[in-house]
C-alpha cells in the first residue's frame, strides 16, 4: 500500500493504472476516522474493482464556520493501519494547500437540491462537499466510487453533479452500517460521552418507530414525520433540528409515501453533537439500494 500526498503524484500512477495496466479503479473519499460504515465501502470496492483507492482528506470547506472543523478526529496512523488490513492499494491524504493552494477560485454547486435538509442546516455545506469531490474524482478518474447512504442527500447530490459535468464514474450507495443498538456508524460518535451514546439510540427508534407506522398502513407524511418528533421529544438529550420525508430520488417534499421510495431522514442534536441518520420507505428497496 502506497500512501500520497501530492495530486500530481495520484494522478500519474491512476493514469498508469488505467491506461498500461488496464485496471480498473474503484474509489472511496472518506475523511478518516475509519470506522465499519467506510470500511464496508471499502470492501465493495475491493470485491468490484482491480484497484482500490481511498482518499483520507478532512475538507475544510464544507465545514461552517461554527462546525466542529478542527475538533473533527484525525489518525492517519490508525487510518492507514485498517486500510492496509483491508488490502487497499493507494491512500491519498492530502494536505489543505495541496487540494487548496494559494489562488484556489474554482468551486461546484449543484443547485435545488442542496437548498433542502442539510443544505438549509448547514449554508455552503454541499458546495464544499462537491467541489472538492469534483477535484478528487478528476485526479483518481475512477471507474466507481463509494458512498454510504448514512448521507442519503450527499449521495442524490453528486450522482446529479457527476450526471450534470459527465465525470466518467459510476457512483455505488451502499447502506448504512449500523452499531448493535442501532445507532448508525459516524466519526462523529466519538464526540458522545456514555450517557448521550445511550441518548443517540433515539434516532433509529423513532425511524423504526415511523417505518413500523407505515408497515401498518400510514402513508401520510406529516404523521409519519410526527411519531420521529414525538418519539425524540421523549429523550432530555436530544434536540431536533429536522425532520423530513422526500422523494428518494428527487427530495421534493412529499405528503404522502406511495409507490416511489420516500426517504425519511432527520438531524438531532444529542447534547452539542449533531448527528444524521434515514431510512427509505415505500417502492422497493432495490430501487435506491437497502436500509437496515
Ligand atoms: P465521511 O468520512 O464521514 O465523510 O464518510 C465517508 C463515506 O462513508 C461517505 O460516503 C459516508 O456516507 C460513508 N459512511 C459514513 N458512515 C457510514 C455508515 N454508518 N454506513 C455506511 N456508510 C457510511
Amino acid at each position: 500500500m502506497e500512501i500520497i500526498n501530492r495530486r500530481k503524484r495520484m494522478m500519474s500512477v491512476a493514469r498508469k493504472l488505467r491506461r498500461e495496466e488496464n485496471r480498473t479503479i474503484g474509489f472511496v473519499p472518506t475523511m478518516g476516522a475509519l470506522h465499519e460504515g467506510h470500511l464496508s465501502l471499502i470492501h465493495e470496492a475491493r470485491a468490484l474493482c482491480d484497484v482500490v483507492v481511498v482518499s483520507v482528506f478532512v475538507n475544510p470547506t464544507q465545514f461552517g464556520p461554527s462546525e466542529d472543523f478542527n475538533a473533527y478526529p484525525r489518525d492517519l496512523t490508525r487510518d492507514s493501519g485498517l486500510l492496509a488490513e483491508y488490502n487497499v492499494d493507494y491512500v491519498f491524504a492530502p494536505t489543505v494547500e495541496e487540494i487548496y493552494p494559494p489562488g484556489f477560485s474554482t468551486y461546484v454547486t449543484v443547485e435545488g437540491l442542496t437548498d433542502k435538509l442539510e443544505g438549509s442546516s448547514r449554508p455552503g455545506h454541499f458546495r464544499g462537499v462537491t467541489t472538492v469531490v469534483a477535484i478528487l474524482l478528476n485526479v483518481v478518474r475512477p471507474n466507481f466510487a463509494f458512498f454510504g447512504q448514512k448521507d442519503a442527500q450527499q449521495s442524490i447530490v453528486i450522482k446529479r453533479m457527476v450526471a450534470d459535468l459527465g465525470f466518467n464514474t459510476e457512483i455505488v450507495v451502499l447502506p448504512i452500517v449500523r452499531e448493535e443498538s442501532g445507532l448508525a456508524l459516524s466519526s462523529r460518535n466519538a464526540y458522545l460521552d456514555d450517557a448521550e451514546r445511550q441518548a443517540a439510540t433515539v434516532l433509529i427508534r423513532s425511524l423504526t418507530r415511523a417505518r413500523a407506522a407505515y408497515n401498518e398502513g400510514e402513508h401520510t407524511a406529516s404523521r409519519l414525520a410526527e411519531i420521529v418528533r414525538s418519539s425524540i421529544a421523549k429523550e432530555p438529550l436530544a434536540r431536533i433540528d429536522y425532520v423530513s420525508i422526500n422523494d428518494a430520488e428527487t427530495l421534493d417534499e412529499i405528503e404522502r409515501v406511495d409507490d416511489r421510495p420516500a426517504v425519511l431522514s432527520l438531524a438531532v442534536f444529542i447534547g452539542k453533537t449533531r448527528l444524521i441518520d434515514n431510512v427509505i420507505l415505500g417502492g422497493t428497496e432495490k430501487q435506491v439500494g437497502a436500509n437496515a
